[in-house]
């Protein structure tokens, strides 16, 4: 099976340009065998390798990744590991309440996977910590979302504090939010420092990591053969851990929506800047309507600096264009210039988007897609969490394990049939138009 498109990722890795030069890659340059092979070195692979490296131990297992660990969608996101439910389809993140309790349970499996990886590789809290998030309002709507996913998570039992506009300001130093819900489960992640340090501490535990090493083909000898341009590997055991490039493997075809989102970073604020800003150096703000703007203060490696979120496009084609970068940056502007007018000099340093695997029916697919060949895809824009869970949930299925996680996994159906190609990208894409109008403020 020739592999139809190779992973494109517009603009700068961002996260992981913050960080000093990796060693250099060492792309597949030989035919090798191995007891597993792991295709996809994100949040899924990773976390599939490692469940590997403690339930099969003395297994050989290679991981083969297209770009360089923290280069993909891994290393591209916002970095909000997010525990409660938070469906980005709907107008306040709450859904039913039997399958949101079911959904922070599996969430927070995902979350606990990844604090096991950061302790067992002494991962600093600059790159992983539990510290919690906001979901800032900037309008009455906003707030009024809020308050009934307060309700919610009232129902759930789970805790929240209901921060009002001083609050708001002392945290954030602006005062663009009237109120915010804050929820103590999220873990922030500096999510290219985080990859990179799981990557090296599965190496130092004899795992083979190949980065520039794009499958090209693969196919089903006695054991599977995936093909890279210089070299093999056969395998009796595959996962693919590559989202929505689960399409370009030829599965599941017109079942997954390839959307991509987009963020701008800035420069590292001066003394003065930071001053004249206030709040606190770190902090992560998800808004109050799913459609609106992510943002986020860092402090660590790369000085101090704020990242701003938002859009989301439908892009079936699963690249966009340089274009498309600078017309969302005006988008990116726009909301930063909203939140910190005190701060107008300061530009971007960084543009840059990423792809998500979004199903219509939330569902992801963690399941035995042919003989041998197991499939931890669509995260439904939530992978830091889910792919996590999804990468162990796919080795403990191959090793014949059973937990409650694994049988809702496998209970679930399959992403809902997509309309037709034009239809479906015009819909797609107007929909999501009208909704970040919808969004306002938030926006
Ligand atoms: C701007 C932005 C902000 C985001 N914010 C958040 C957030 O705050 N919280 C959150 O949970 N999620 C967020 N996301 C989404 C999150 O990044 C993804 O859901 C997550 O990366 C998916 O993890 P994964 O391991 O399943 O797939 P990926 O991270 O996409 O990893 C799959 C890997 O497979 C590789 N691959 C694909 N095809 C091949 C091939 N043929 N050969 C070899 N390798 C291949 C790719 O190069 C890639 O590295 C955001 C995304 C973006 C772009």
């Amino acid at each position: 099976m020739k592999v139809a498109r190779l992973p494109k990722d517009p603009g700068p890795a961002a996260w992981n340009r913050l960080l000093p030069d990796a060693d250099p890659a060492t792309p597949l340059e030989e035919n090798i065998t191995a007891d597993w092979l792991i295709i996809g070195a994100g949040f899924a692979g990773l976390a599939a390798a490692h469940r590997l490296s403690k339930q099969a131990p003395g297994d050989r297992i290679v991981v083969l990744d297209a770009v360089r660990v923290g280069d993909g969608p891994a290393g591209r996101n916002s970095g909000f590991m997010i525990d409660l439910p938070h469906d980005l389809t709907s107008a306040d993140y709450a859904g039913a309440l039997e399958s949101d309790k079911a959904q922070t349970q599996d969430n927070r499996l995902g979350i606990a996977h990844a604090r096991e990886m950061a302790q067992e590789y002494g991962l600093s809290d600059e790159a992983f910590s539990v510290s919690g998030k906001i979901n800032g309002a900037a309008t009455a709507k906003g707030h009024a979302h809020n308050v009934s996913f307060a309700k919610h998570l009232t129902a759930l039992g789970e805790p929240h504090e209901m921060l009002d506009v001083a609050q708001m300001r002392d945290i954030t130093g602006s005062d663009y939010y009237q109120s915010g819900l804050f929820t103590p489960g999220c873990a922030m992640i500096q999510p290219a420092m985080f990859m990179r340090g799981i990557a090296s501490g599965l190496r130092s535990n004899h795992v083979s990591i190949h980065e520039m090493s794009p499958v090209t083909s693969l196919e089903r000898q006695t054991d599977w053969v995936a093909t890279t341009p210089k070299g093999r590997v056969i395998a009796p055991r595959v996962i693919l851990a590559v989202n929505g490039h689960l399409n370009s493997f030829g599965y599941l075809p017109r079942r997954l929506m390839h959307v991509f989102t987009y963020a701008s970073m800035t420069r590292a604020l001066s003394e003065q800047e930071r001053s004249s800003l206030g709040g606190h150096a770190a902090w992560g703000l998800t808004p109050a309507d799913p459609m609106g703007t992510t943002v986020r203060r860092i402090s660590g490696i790369g000085g101090d600096r704020i990242i701003i979120r938002n859009r989301f496009t439908f892009d079936p084609s699963m690249e966009v264009s340089d274009k498309r970068i600078n017309d969302v940056a005006r988008d990116h502007d726009r909301a930063f210039a909203a939140r910190f007018p005190n701060l107008s000099d300061v530009g971007m340093d960084f543009r840059w988007g990423g792809r998500l695997c979004v199903s219509r029916n939330n569902v992801q697919v963690i399941s035995e897609l042919d003989e041998g060949l197991y499939s931890a895809c669509c995260q439904n824009g939530l992978g830091t969490a889910k792919g996590t869970l999804a990468g162990g949930l796919a080795v403990d299925l191959a090793m014949g394990r059973s937990s409650d996680s694994l049988s809702r996994a496998l209970a679930a159906d399959l992403p809902s049939r997509l309309p037709p190609a034009p239809l479906s990208s015009i819909g797609a894409n107007f929909f999501l138009k009208w909704q970040e109008r919808q969004a306002g403020g938030e926006l």
